[in-house]
């Protein structure tokens, strides 16, 4: 049975068999690593539909398909890394066109935007996004796309996904959105509006912290002939194994994000009780400035968590002080991270852009895995005591 593309089934149902069928030559039920880089023709002019590895390749096709059904999206295009996602979506500009970004996006997405594709002659204006009258003010003739990240990576600031992609629409551009601090368990931009749906699936997508990748989500048939066209003519795929590993990933993503929720929400009502902490940054608290749009357009919150300490050695102390915690870059994996922005993730960000959009010294992020939430709180409430 084909279950491709069609969301009558539930979330969790297509996590399990979206994008995949048994393997027609055998009958095994999990998608095979095609581990090759080419195929044999069985006759001049006539291949199997499978040419060379860069173009096809089947373990590829069967995440393509997977992510893609989770997102209520029609197709996938597969990539190396977050950023050569987002360096492919970049590529469908040219020079002297003029891009609108959120400035609280990802660190390395900031940095390829200004350091590499501004060099080429493509044109940035960053803008707090959240706020959509610096978007409406920052549009030009030459504005082909919008990018935004909501939430916000690490304040955790949202963006009004419909009313942003009425604003594209209008515009002629195109709207694409990091979902990867939210996942399509949480949040499917395409459903809003959206024209491309961006992953690291580094994160929450894979979940278990072992492989690098990325995944643009589109529906429609134009706008995937280029991307895909961009993905064969620079080459940045996964390669199989990754590709199986993310695979894998996905099949539990439901239920993994069902605890990350969970943990999240406890945490951040924890830490918001605690005296030593001066902000805590979680679109699930009814403190949070966008806590009613976050209601409206998520289905949960995640497990990523900022929280302000007020200087930079109250953080270290913090961030050294964990045991359950680990300190590190990266997010969404089953087990929880801790990290200091400022020195970390965004150390590549202007220090005047990091000051306005709050990442102080005293941030900390959390990215809260699966474990069992007693064992974070205490651990938390160990470290903070020490601070
Ligand atoms: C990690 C991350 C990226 C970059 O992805 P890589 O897989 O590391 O290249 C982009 N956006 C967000 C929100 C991220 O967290």
């Amino acid at each position: 049975m084909n279950r491709d593309e069609t969301r009558r089934e539930g979330f969790g149902t297509l996590a399990v068999h979206a994008g995949q069928r048994p393997d027609p030559t055998t009958g095994a039920i999990m998608t095979p690593v095609f581990q090759t880089s080419t195929y044999v023709q069985p006759e001049l002019g006539r291949h199997l539909g499978y040419e060379y590895a860069r173009t096809q390749n089947p373990t590829r096709e069967a995440l393509e398909g997977n992510v893609a059904a989770l997102e209520s999206g029609h197709f996938g295009v597969a990539f190396a890394s977050g950023l050569s996602a987002l360096d492919a979506v970049t590529k469908l500009l040219s020079a002297g066109e003029h891009v609108i970004s959120g400035e609280g996006i990802y660190g390395g997405s900031f940095r390829l935007f200004d350091q590499v594709f501004r060099r080429l002659g493509i044109e940035f204006t960053f803008v707090d996004s959240g706020d959509l009258n610096t978007i409406e003010a920052a549009l030009r003739a030459e504005t082909r796309l919008i990018h935004i990240e909501t939430p916000t990576n690490p304040m955790m600031r949202l963006t009004d996904l419909r009313k942003a992609a009425g604003i594209a629409r209008r515009a002629e551009a195109w709207l694409s959105v990091d979902n990867t601090f939210a996942s399509p368990f949480n949040q499917r931009p395409l459903e809003l509006g959206a024209d491309i749906v961006l992953h690291s699936t580094t994160k929450y997508i894979n979940g278990h912290s072992d492989i690098v990748g990325g995944m643009l989500v589109v529906s429609d048939d134009g706008l995937h002939d280029r991307l895909r066209f961009l993905q064969n003519a620079s080459g940045a795929i996964p390669g199989p194994w990754d590709c199986w590993l993310a695979l894998r990933g996905t099949k539990t993503l439901h239920l993994r994000m069902r605890e990350h929720n969970a943990n999240g929400q406890r945490i951040a009502e924890w830490l918001e009780q605690q005296p030593k902490i001066e902000r805590v940054h979680y679109p699930g608290l009814a403190s949070h400035p966008e806590h009613e749009l976050a209601r409206e357009q998520m289905d949960g919150f995640t497990g990523m968590i900022s929280l302000d300490l007020g200087s930079r050695d109250r953080a270290r102390s913090l961030v050294e002080g964990v045991r359950v915690f680990s300190l590190a870059e990266s997010l969404g994996g089953v087990e929880s991270l801790i990290g200091h922005p400022a020195s970390m993730t965004h150390a590549s960000m202007p220090e005047e852009l990091r000051q306005r959009i709050g990442i102080t010294d005293g941030l900390v992020r959390l990215s809260c895995g699966i474990e069992d939430a007693e064992d974070l709180l205490e651990d938390l409430d160990q470290a903070l005591r020490r601070v």
